[in-house]
């Protein structure tokens, strides 16, 4: 089935997250970052890169494993967007939160499909815009690179 071919072939949650918190904390009206943050995470999910779900089509990588990296993974990157954006005095701004979920956002509309192969009808035209943009590749090295790269640039952005 076409689902079990693109399941999870997204990029990293950690490099979509702090991308919406950093788009955030620069332009922190709704109506800016959450737009961009959408475009820019189709953009990245074009660039070809490895994910938790790389290997799952093909069976060399369980279900239950992506799901185990998949709350590692979002563990992650709330500790980096404290990490990154975080302020001793004020703590976070709700914006910040809301752009790191809206950077994860076609993610999270996927996974009841990917883990519960339950996909109700209006869910359905956002997974197939999303699926046009999937570029996995099984190189590990190659593939985290270009997340590594967003991350790196974001820390030196901020
Ligand atoms: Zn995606």
């Amino acid at each position: 089935m076409l689902w079990q071919i693109s399941i999870l072939n997204h990029m990293l949650s950690i490099p979509h997250s702090l991308t919406g918190a950093f788009i955030a904390s620069k332009l922190p009206h709704p109506a800016l970052y959450i737009p961009l943050t959408l475009g820019i995470h189709y953009l990245q999910d074009w660039i070809p890169h490895w994910d938790i779900g790389t290997g799952l089509s093909n069976g060399k990588r369980r279900k239950s494993t992506a799901i185990i990296g998949e709350i590692l993974e979002l563990g992650i990157s709330v500790a980096l967007i404290y990490y990154f954006f975080g302020n001793v005095n004020s703590g976070l701004q709700p914006h910040i939160w809301l752009g790191a979920l809206t950077g994860i956002a076609p993610d999270l509309i996927e996974s009841p499909r990917n883990f519960l192969s339950w996909e109700p009808w209006f869910i359905k035209p956002f997974n197939k815009f999303h699926s046009l943009f999937h570029h996995s590749i099984p190189n590990i090295i190659v593939g985290l690179l270009p997340q590594f790269l967003v991350v790196g640039l974001i820390w030196f952005l901020k």
